[in-house]
């Protein structure tokens, strides 16, 4: 039987050297699996304590797992850094086909060091690595356009991905993402502003390498079990068919959709931009990441005439999730699908992470309706619910930063806040604008708890529904329920398991596909690496500054109702001390 091949290579690049090597580090690898769980350990040993997260020591880490290529779903990178935007941890996962190509080139990590004197890209095409000049690429306005160009110029065998930022990163906004394949995202936590502060336009990676298998038989197994359940389960098949905006009408049902910066938990043009409505007069296409049977990225296909041309017709392909139509669409009060689509398309093209850009916006339009911020602030905008030109203008200002109030917004909103007054009202949660869930305590602990105070952390809004079928669950139990959940969430990161795949990855399948992947453990090591994993995370936070005593609260989250009625705020304290705690005691 031949030896299962085993992923353990890093590529070292260093921009401001451009020079690049490769090292085998078993060591890790065997350690923490892959994924998020070799990211933290490289970002410790690359990225010194205090560094500024937009000067050349912050290093850009990229990793995949053991199961990329071998099976479904085990099909996104984690991608880590320090977070200009938290000032800790930054950790974003996106799919496309970067999974796949950065383990088809032989790598199981990318480490991106230093930073270039002008614009570049650099191209990994299998074991060569090359440094292009990007100068004319940079100042493109579209992150779209700027993919496009660098595909024509960089044909290449085998897989290929190509990540790039657009102009909000090349500015090193700090809620700025990475694009990969046009409609996936590096999205939060500012890793486009990272990519800005490097110089470094883009990072195409290419690669045609072959994953053999030592038994067979037991793959073959495992694979078509993996499969079928994949293809066949009714929440699989419900995510190719609407994909997350199915998630709209629900949400709204029980009074958990955030509606115009969180005035209200219930919009009354939910029915409007649900997912099923959206599908029905605007699904274009759906994608799938690679290596992924469900396909469950919808692309709207808007069809609008030219200015002066009326019998001519341009269409656009704009992806859409749930996240995106909740943050510029019920958060902006704006339930008109083609507006909300502009402005997503828009969003996109800057590079900017959609989440952000919609709760900042939805903050300034409550604060300009308090009277905190005027027009003198605005630069002559006025913003008002569900007003789209308002706000697609608002955005290029996030980008071109006019004035003080747009460069303070262009910041996010704890630091806007912070100087211009509206804190009560201002959505984010340990530095990060809120995803779309106000379904009780345990969505907005999980955020603020979280490690990178994402609702993908824990799904803190999923044991909301343990709160709202026994409203005398203690404290205790739910803050075990988030950690135990976060802790499982770093084996499956660290293989890189798409979480919507997470009921079909079982501990019992993880254990099994780990096996044919070259890795024999067992359920106690496995739950090991887990806490080892988020143990690290955690110190990383806090050797960068995070401290649990420094969280600000938003009141805005227990003036609205939401799924489990109003939130009772010595409850949330109760579950925010109690995790706290355990976190503490955790790292220590
Ligand atoms: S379920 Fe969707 S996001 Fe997850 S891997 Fe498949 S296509 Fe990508």
């Amino acid at each position: 039987m031949k030896e299962q091949k085993f992923i353990n290579k890093v590529l070292y690049i260093d921009l401001s050297k451009k020079h690049s090597y490769t090292e085998e580090r078993d060591d890790i690898f065997r350690k923490y699996i892959g994924g998020a769980g070799i990211a933290i350990q490289l970002l410790k040993e690359e990225c010194p304590e205090g560094t500024d997260p937009l000067s050349p020591q912050n290093p850009i880490i990229f990793a995949v797992g053991h199961l990329t290529g071998l099976f479904p779903l085990a099909s996104k990178t984690v991608a880590m850094f320090k977070s200009p935007h938290t000032g800790n941890l930054g950790e974003s996962h996106a799919g496309g086909r970067s999974a796949i190509s950065i383990r088809m080139a032989g790598y199981g990590a990318i480490v991106i060091k230093g930073a270039s004197s002008r614009p570049c890209y650099i191209a990994v095409h299998g074991d060569k690595v090359y440094f292009r000049d990007a100068s004319t690429l940079w100042g493109i306005k579209s992150s779209i356009t700027a993919g496009r160009l660098i595909r024509a110029h960089e044909l290449s065998p085998g897989h290929r991905t190509i990540i790039r930022i657009g102009p909000a990163g090349e500015k090193m906004i700090p809620f700025s993402c990475v694009t990969t394949e046009t409609y996936r995202h590096f999205g939060r936590l500012g890793l486009g502003a990272v990519f800005g502060s490097k110089k470094l336009k883009a990072l195409v990676v290419s690669g045609k390498s072959s994953l053999p298998i030592s038994d067979r038989q037991a793959y073959s197994k495992l694979y078509d079990s993996i499969f079928k359940n994949a293809t066949e389960s009714p929440l699989m098949k419900k995510y190719h068919e609407i994909g997350t905006p199915m998630n709209v009408l629900a949400l709204n049902a029980s009074n958990g959709l955030p509606t115009r910066n969180l005035k209200a938990s219930n919009f009354e043009g939910a029915h409007a931009i649900s997912g099923e409505k959206v599908a029905e007069g605007y699904l274009g296409k759906r994608l799938a990441c690679a290596h992924c049977p469900v396909a469950c990225i919808h692309i709207a296909s808007l069809r609008e005439p030219y200015q002066d041309e009326p019998f001519f017709y341009k269409t656009t392909m704009i992806g859409y999730d749930y996240e995106l139509i909740y943050a510029v669409g019920s958060m902006l009060g704006g339930s008109d699908v083609q507006k909300i689509l502009k402005i997503i398309d828009r969003i996109e093209a800057y590079g900017l992470d959609c989440i952000s850009t919609g709760v900042v916006l939805a903050w300034a339009t409550e604060a300009q309706e308090k009277g905190i911020i005027s027009e003198k602030e605005t630069g002559g905008l006025t913003l008002n619910w569900g007003d789209y030109p308002s706000y697609i203008e608002a955005v290029k200002m996030i980008i071109e930063q006019p004035n003080e109030f747009f460069k303070a917004l262009s910041k996010g909103i704890e630091y806007a806040s912070k100087i211009y007054g509206g804190q009560d009202f201002a959505l984010s949660f340990g530095g990060n604008e809120m995803p779309g869930y106000h379904t009780g305590p345990a969505a907005h602990v999980g955020c603020l708890a979280g490690a990178r105070h994402s609702h993908l952390d824990n799904a803190g809004y999923y044991l909301d529904k343990k709160i709202m079928l026994n409203k005398n669950i203690p404290p205790d139990e739910i803050a075990e329920a988030i950690l135990a959940e976060e802790k499982w969430r770093q084996i499956l990161s660290s293989l890189v398991i798409c979480f919507f795949a997470r009921e079909l990855y079982k501990p019992e399948i993880v254990k099994e596909a780990l096996k044919i992947a070259g890795m024999d453990l067992s359920d106690d090591e496995i739950k090991e690496i887990g806490e080892r994993i988020y143990t690290e995370k955690f110190r990383f936070k806090m050797r960068e500054g995070f401290s649990f005593d420094n969280l600000r609260v938003p009141k805005r989250i227990f003036e609205t109702e939401s799924s489990v009625g109003l939130i009772d705020e010595v409850y949330f304290n109760s579950l925010l001390e109690s995790i706290k705690r355990k976190i503490l005691a955790m790292t220590q």
